[in-house]
């Protein structure tokens, strides 16, 4: 171990840059530490690197990137030290300090600090449909990072299929990149409209995101794209390879042919970190999912454990970087920068412009909800765990056999064990063993998570300094 820091932060998307920049600006010694090779997180991902070397590339990737280079610019030019292709792959707190360890150019370090922020962002809910894991089946946010971080442009015909803002993103982004995208076909319907509607008072303040989302959709149908809604059975075609999708519309099945499937249905916090710290955690029924318990200033259950961004809960990258900028402040006041009054009068701004954010959500979470036909994953043969091959049918066996839980099921099938450590088959995994025992998914609970959160090598953990 090295030395006590003030604070460190985990993540380097807007949550995390805007805490870090504003934890240090109180003059807190500060760390921010992720494992992309540049700040900017999912959103702004390589924002630097896009801004020097191709700035044509932000009609592709869209103008909002501009505001991930403020913030990185700030970051650099604030007093944080920064520690970029550093993985975390164990975190500990206790009452009064938290630890992080990472690894850094093959070698494991650890660092304590008096305060920790989690900014780890989120992840897209994996869409486990027939055919999920053929090659030429990738994530719509997989496809982004590949256009954003390396220009890459996917050829032949691209097919989008699921539900959420990302899949109308993506298609436009692939659109002004050139990619011949063949059809979006979202999950989401006319009943989702309706229940919808119902909520669109209170998302009145979030118009200009109403009226982006709608522009979205409005640039896919004049380029000539089928948009497809309320879809149903989605299923990957093809036998080495993705061939072309089959849905049913009104009870009618159809086929596409495409050489690159997307699947996207929505994006979950990425909770693995807060999970392995032993934070308490919610279930969200509408966005089925998990998150982090928080208040008003991200404290979590964890008393020097702060959770923000996405992380804490789905709003947005606008919202993430005003969740990162609330923490500071309250960070600021316990380690004794800011008095209580200070701390309230600087977080009445930001708590207005969060309340605009939060209000859209509840629009969009009644709009695009999870496919309740993806999440039951009726076919026996579709692989759940990616990482242990692990199938649908298995796991209903097993809980017909007496596995009553995530955690039974690891020694049943080894599911959730293996180098992802559960990331991704999680929430699936849990829907499937609720739905068998006929139980809600938040009485099923979920994996105990335990490092290592990302992989790390034995060599790695042999490269640690003893400490003298
Ligand atoms: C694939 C994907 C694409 C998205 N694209 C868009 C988009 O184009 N437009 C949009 O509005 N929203 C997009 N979103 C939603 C979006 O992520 C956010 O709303 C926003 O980026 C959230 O900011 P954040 O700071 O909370 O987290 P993020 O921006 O996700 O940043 C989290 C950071 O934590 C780091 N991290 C995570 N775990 C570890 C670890 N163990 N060790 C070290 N570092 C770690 C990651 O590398 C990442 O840089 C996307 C989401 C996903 C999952």
């Amino acid at each position: 171990m090295k030395q006590t820091l003030d604070v460190v932060v985990v993540g380097a998307g807007p949550a995390g840059l805007a805490a870090a920049t504003a934890v240090s600006r109180l003059g807190l010694s500060t760390l921010l530490i992720d494992e992309q090779p540049a700040p900017g997180g999912q959103i702004y991902r390589g924002v630097e690197a896009v801004r020097q070397r191709r700035p044509a590339d932000l009609d592709v990737i869209g103008r909002d990137y501009a505001r991930g280079a403020q913030l990185a610019a700030r970051l650099r030019a604030s007093r944080a030290a920064y520690l970029a292709g550093a993985a975390v792959w164990r975190l500990d707190a206790d009452e009064e300090t938290a630890t992080v360890s990472y690894v850094l150019e093959g070698r494991s370090d650890t660092m304590a600090a008096r305060h920790l922020v989690v900014a780890t962002g989120a992840m897209e809910r994996p869409v486990p449909v027939p055919g999920w894991t053929l090659p030429g089946v990738m994530t719509a946010g997989a496809a982004q990072i590949a256009l954003k971080s390396a220009g890459l442009v996917p050829n032949g015909r691209v097919v989008l299929a699921g539900a959420g803002p990302l899949l109308y993103l993506a298609a436009v982004q692939l659109l002004a990149a050139g990619a011949e995208v063949a059809a979006v076909l979202e999950t989401t319907g006319r009943a989702d409209h309706v229940r919808a509607a119902a909520a669109l008072p209170r998302a009145l303040p979030g118009f200009d995101y109403l009226m982006k989302g709608l522009s979205l959709r409005r640039r896919i149908r004049r380029a000539g794209v089928a948009l497809r809604s309320a879809v149903r059975e989605l299923a990957v075609l093809g036998d080495e390879r993705a061939a072309g999708i089959r849905f049913t519309v009104d009870g009618k099945t159809e086929e596409i042919a495409a050489d690159l499937v997307l699947l996207h249905d929505g994006v979950v916090p990425n909770a693995q970190a807060t999970r392995q710290l032993g934070c308490r955690h919610l279930w969200h029924a509408q966005q089925r999912c998990w998150q982090p318990e928080v208040d008003g200033w991200g404290r979590s259950s964890l008393p020097p454990v702060s959770v923000v961004g996405d992380g804490a809960g789905i709003l947005g990258a606008a919202a993430a970087e005003l969740t990162g900028a609330l923490a500071a402040l309250d960070i600021g006041h316990r380690l004794g920068r800011l008095s209580l009054s200070e701390r309230d009068r600087r977080a009445l701004g930001l708590r207005a412009r969060l309340a605009r954010h939060r209000a859209f959500r509840g629009f969009l979470d009644r709009l695009h909800p999870p496919s309740g036909d993806i999440l039951a994953v009726s076919d026996d043969g579709t692989v759940v765990c990616r990482c242990e091959e692990v199938t649908a049918g298995e796991i209903r066996h097993c809980v017909g056999l007496g596995a009553m839980g995530p955690n039974q099921l690891k020694a049943f099938t080894r599911a959730g064990m293996g180098p992802c450590q559960g990331r991704l088959c999680g929430l699936t995994v849990a829907e499937i063993v609720a739905a068998a025992r006929d139980r809600p998914v938040e009485e099923i609970g979920y994996w105990r998570v335990r490092p290592p959160i990302k992989p790390v090598t034995i060599g790695e953990l042999a490269a640690i300094e003893p400490e003298r």
